[in-house]
């Protein structure tokens, strides 16, 4: 999988839209302390289906909101869309998560209106997703040393590609 491009409208510190193409080859995210280069890493991980608020620095969902600053008002709504080549049946695939204030996450694939589940299992088939070992966030490393042994195993088969197959076979025990 290849992620293609990103952009951004109200997710943290991302006020304005912001439209960032990543082309082939190693990207680099360069600026001082703060200037959210954190942010960005955690709007792909939003985007894959992140449920965590924790992992995002939030006490809550909603906190990947822009809160406003002396400036400017806060938003009610945070947007991210990412494009990625080599995921599912399609050449390219449009994945938008959006959350408003007081009314939760919708998802589309494509246009599509779709639920988190369907995300999670896009990515999870290209072992790739919000918990791929690929994305390591600051402080990641330390977290895979004290990590207990099952979850040493989640990360191991995100890597492998087969943690899609545990979600299917959830979804057909529920049935
Ligand atoms: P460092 O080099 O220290 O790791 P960084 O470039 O990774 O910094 P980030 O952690 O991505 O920076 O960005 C932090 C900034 O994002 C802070 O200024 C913080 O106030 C801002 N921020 C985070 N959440 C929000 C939000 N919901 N609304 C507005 N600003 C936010
Ligand atoms: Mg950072």
């Amino acid at each position: 999988m290849r992620i293609t491009r990103l952009r951004l409208t109200g997710f943290k510190s991302f006020v304005d839209p912001s439209d960032l193409r990543i082309e082939p080859g190693l990207t680099g995210i360069v600026g001082p302390n703060g200037c959210g280069k954190s942010n960005l890493l955690e709007a792909l991980r939003w985007a894959m289906g992140e449920s965590s608020a924790r992992s995002l620095r939030g006490a809550g969902m909603e906190d990947v909101i822009f809160a406003g600053t002396a400036t400017r008002p806060a938003r009610d709504f945070a947007e991210v869309a990412l494009h990625a080549e080599g995921v599912g049946a399609d050449d390219e695939v449009e994945v938008v998560r959006r959350i408003e204030r007081g009314a939760g996450s919708a998802y589309r694939i494509n246009g599509r209106d779709v639920r988190a589940k369907d995300v999670g299992l896009l990515f999870a088939d290209s072992a790739t997703g919000a918990h791929s070992p690929a994305l390591v966030s600051q402080g990641r490393i330390g977290a895979i040393i004290a990590a207990r042994p099952a979850e040493r195993r989640a990360m191991l088969e995100e890597a492998a590609g087969i943690a899609g197959l545990h979600v299917r076979r959830k979804d057909a025990e529920q049935k």
